[in-house]
């Protein structure tokens, strides 16, 4: 029913009640630990209504079966734990730092190997993904910004019978849907862009492979990842304008490109052509970089992304972040406030540095 529907009629129509005589338009909070025995459900680890409702649109807007989970990390982890013990992983060396210290963690355990590439230099990767159980990135990186070629590199690996998982996250499905490129799963930090308000934490996996989705439905079951009902709720009402949102954002981010390249207190700017997030390196490093994200008005110096309004902050205050990331590199998620305030805010934060 949904395959011939484009993305912003699946993110309004997709997971609701029947259309019928005293159903509510929208999915209510279902508060429950256990159902009636007899049905699908059973308990209240195992499935939830309101988890559905987001399941169904998520899915349908990445062409896969969706699963919630309580976090990006609870759904990344749950991933993760696909590949037998001692497996090799390629993931990329910029990444969500939270993805790479669970895989430094899981490796200094003896759990797994994890060989990091440069995931824009497809030659390389391709040339990695050899002995490997799983090809896990990002695209873009996270906060480099960078692009992988997921055609290929998923070609490539499943010629040597690796499993891909791309985090959509930056890109949402409305800009990138990763499983009609080739990946196996995509992993959402629906913290951000999906649920996109700044006020609820969770996770999704998404395939259109029934074995896989089963294998990760048990282990979700018996890791107990599940998010709140509450969260699931807010990321359903969210997901409804995801296209509306990601859109503004976008626009915003072209014209603040625009304007920040060529500022004097600006050394670089990183943008991939769409999408909300936008990465400027500050001409005088990190100490500038630090006044700069603390002399905003409007945009907020917070860490997290994807929310309606526009936060900022220097990445490698972050112990985790890699050293190759510049010093003085700011993140900024851009939000659907108007251009021109964003601008003017930025523009006086920068001017103070080199006056
Ligand atoms: C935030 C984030 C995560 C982790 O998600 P949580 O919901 O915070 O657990 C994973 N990947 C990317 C790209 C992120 O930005």
């Amino acid at each position: 029913m949904t395959d011939d529907l484009r993305p912003a009629t699946i993110a309004v129509t997709t997971g609701r009640p029947a259309h019928e005589p005293d159903q509510p338009l929208n999915q209510p909070i279902v508060m429950a630990s256990t159902y009636v025995a007899g049905g699908d459900l059973e308990y209240g680890r195992y499935g939830n209504p309101t988890w559905t409702a987001f399941e169904d649109t998520l899915g349908a807007l990445e062409g896969g079966r969706a699963l919630a989970f309580s976090s990006g990390m609870a759904a990344t982890t749950t991933v993760l734990d696909l590949v037998g013990h001692d497996a090799l992983v390629i993931a990329p060396a910029h990444s969500y730092t939270g993805t790479l210290l669970e895989l430094a963690d899981l490796e200094s355990r003896g759990r797994l190997r994890t060989k990091l590439v440069d995931i824009t230099d497809t030659e390389a990767v391709v040339g990695a993904v050899e002995d490997a159980a799983l090809v896990w990135f990002e695209s873009p990186t996270n906060p480099a910004l960078e692009i992988a070629d997921v055609e290929a590199i998923s070609a490539a690996a499943h010629e040597a019978g690796a499993y891909v998982v791309v985090d959509n996250t930056f890109a949402t499905p409305i800009n990138q849907r990763p499983l009609t490129l080739g990946a196996d799963i995509v992993v959402h930090s629906a913290t951000k862009y999906l649920a996109g308000h700044s006020d609820a934490l969770l996770g999704a996996a998404v395939t259109a492979n029934d074995e896989l989705y089963d294998v990760l439905k048990g282990r979700r079951d018996l890791l107990g990842a599940v998010p709140g009902t509450l969260e699931a709720w807010l990321a359903a009402r969210g997901i409804r304008t995801l296209h509306l949102r990601v859109e503004r954002a976008q626009q915003n981010a072209a014209e603040l490109v625009r304007r920040l390249t060529g500022h004097p207190a600006v050394s670089e700017v990183r943008y991939p052509g769409f999408g909300g997030i936008v990465s400027v390196v500050l001409a005088s490093g990190a100490m500038a970089a630090d006044l700069f994200t603390h002399q905003t008005r409007l945009w907020v110096h917070a860490t997290s992304l994807g929310g309606v309004e526009s936060t900022l902050e220097r990445r490698r205050r972050w112990k985790a972040e890699p050293a190759t990331i510049p010093d003085g590199l700011v993140r900024l998620s851009v939000g659907i406030e108007d251009v021109e305030d964003l601008w003017a805010d930025l523009e006086r934060a920068l001017d103070n540095l080199v006056e």
